[in-house]
């Protein structure tokens, strides 16, 4: 009965999930702004978000990425520049182009070998993190020590993007309406391609992508699946995909995650995530019990200790 109870639960705040983490992740500069607006009024002056949501430059430290990837701050960060050969950054206005310089340094090479062996001009550069990590004021629970990064599924366009371009236009959503495949109609083979290129990098440990999407690589793969472990099935995922690096080596207080499960993650754990997400988001929805209080915001205190030092280095 209490297991039932935590499913449901668990359903509701995926169904919720589902529907706003796109709506999130694409909102254009307008709606940003009037949201970040909207939660500053209500935050307490020791929330996490506000005291790192509001730095504008990197801390003036050695580069280090501290604590875990949803629970931590970043030390040193370099900016991605906003426009390279194969790159172009979108939504300026975040300021959230900054990363571990090891990431920085991966994703300008990544960028580079997207036309020859992805088929793709380049790539289209959502957030990273802001510039001294931490958790952020709109969207994203990781993202928070320089080491995750958000590449759009609309490869880049041959001509340089304005900034009011930049703000506004959105990423494909390649899910099919159904939410169990992904749409033919704009699905290509150079996006296996591309999230392929990234998954076979080593310094990769994980990649994020909706359940529909990993649904298509698998069918896609071919014989050559060993790369498949390292893309792992989540919520929302259908307009850009998600890059975590592993801990950048030789520096200590960086959590590394657990290695995926072995296998190509095409079996069961995934039709398991097809079920649960059409569910989330076709099925019956749970009668509307009490309303409850949000959890309080995650605190500075909660944060790994050198992670003040971050927040106030000149
Ligand atoms: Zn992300």
């Amino acid at each position: 009965m209490a297991r039932n109870c935590v499913a449901r639960l668990a359903m509701a705040l995926a169904a919720s999930w589902a529907a706003a983490a796109p709506a999130l992740a694409q909102a254009t500069q307008t709606e940003e702004q009037e949201r970040r607006g909207a939660l500053l009024r209500n935050l307490p002056e020791w929330a996490a978000k506000r005291q790192f949501g509001q730095q504008t430059a990197a801390a003036p430290m050695a580069a280090r990425s501290i604590g875990s990837y949803a629970k931590g701050c970043l030390a040193g960060a370099s900016a991605l520049a906003v426009d390279g050969q194969n790159w172009q950054v979108m939504r300026l206005s975040r300021n959230r182009n900054w990363g571990h310089p090891d990431l920085i340094r991966f994703l300008e090479g990544f960028a580079r070998r997207a036309p020859g062996e992805a088929g793709w001009n380049g790539v289209l550069v959502g957030d990273i993190s802001q510039p001294r990590g931490g958790p952020m004021l709109t969207g994203h629970a990781s993202h928070q020590i320089g080491l995750d990064a958000d590449l759009w599924l609309t490869p880049m366009p041959s001509r340089r993007l304005s900034n009011a371009e930049r703000e506004t236009m959105s990423a494909t959503n390649v899910v099919r309406s159904d939410w169990m495949d992904v749409d033919p109609s704009v699905w290509t083979p150079n996006h296996t391609r591309i999230i392929r290129l990234a998954a076979k990098d080593d310094k990769v440990h994980r990649i994020f992508v909706n359940p529909a999407i990993k649904k298509a690589l698998c069918r896609e793969a071919g014989g050559d699946r060993a790369w498949l472990r390292t893309v792992r099935p989540m919520w929302g995922h259908n307009y850009h995909f998600h890059i975590r690096m592993g801990c950048p080596a030789g520096v200590g207080g960086c959590e590394e995650q657990d290695e995926p499960p072995e296998g190509d993650g095409c079996g069961a754990e995934l039709d398991r995530w097809l079920a649960m997400q059409h569910k989330a988001i076709f099925g019956p929805k749970p009668p509307p019990g009490p309303k409850k209080p949000p959890p309080p915001p995650m605190s500075v205190d909660a944060l790994p200790p050198m992670c003040r030092e971050v927040l106030v280095a000149r």
